[in-house]
């Protein structure tokens, strides 16, 4: 706040009380050491969100869970698992402290969390909120997916086609070729 009588941006407080409803500061001006009197009103705050297109569009808890929600959809997740998700990331974002936060930088937030969560639920995310320019970002995910899924899978679910012993011996010159 600056200064009423000479525009000045600084100034010290030098007393600081509670009122009914908010604080009251009495503060001293760094340039002309006059004195003056704020309130400051508790009230929620509000933080905009700058969406790519630059529109600003107040921060919604709401549109937020539904978009996890979309994304979470017939995962096996624990119970309020989204909802704690989600009022992690709503306190991530006041702790900020910032009146504007960009779409980018909620989804970054989401992802990371959805992540370690599901990972299913994090492509879908990822694919809806990213736009096409990160499509081979999206790609890479993928295919660390595919990658990271354990060998043998099928094998466990159906009967070898080949008898042991033979596959075996086929196994055998791979090991030895190897070395
Ligand atoms: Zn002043």
């Amino acid at each position: 706040m600056n200064c009423p009588y000479c525009g000045h941006i600084d100034s010290k407080v030098i007393d600081s009380r509670d009122t009914f409803d908010g604080i009251r500061r009495r503060r001293q001006c760094l340039a002309c050491s006059k004195r003056f009197t704020t309130y400051e009103r508790l009230q929620p705050v509000s933080i905009f969100v700058i969406k790519k297109d630059r529109r600003r569009e107040e921060f919604n808890k709401e549109k937020l869970l539904s978009g996890i929600r979309k994304a979470c959809e017939k995962r096996p997740l624990p119970t309020g698992a989204i909802d704690r998700l989600v009022d992690d990331i709503e306190s991530e974002i006041e702790g900020l402290n910032k009146a504007e936060i960009s779409s980018v930088a909620i989804g970054d937030m989401v992802m990371k969390r959805l992540k370690n969560l599901d990972y299913i639920a994090y492509i879908r995310f990822a694919s809806v909120y990213r736009d096409f320019t990160d499509i081979t970002a999206l790609k890479r995910e993928i295919d660390n997916l595919v990658s990271d899924e354990p060998a043998g899978i099928t094998s466990t679910s159906q009967l070898p086609l080949i008898p042991e012993a033979e596959l075996e011996t086929r196994i055998k010159p791979r090991h030895r070729s190897r070395k």
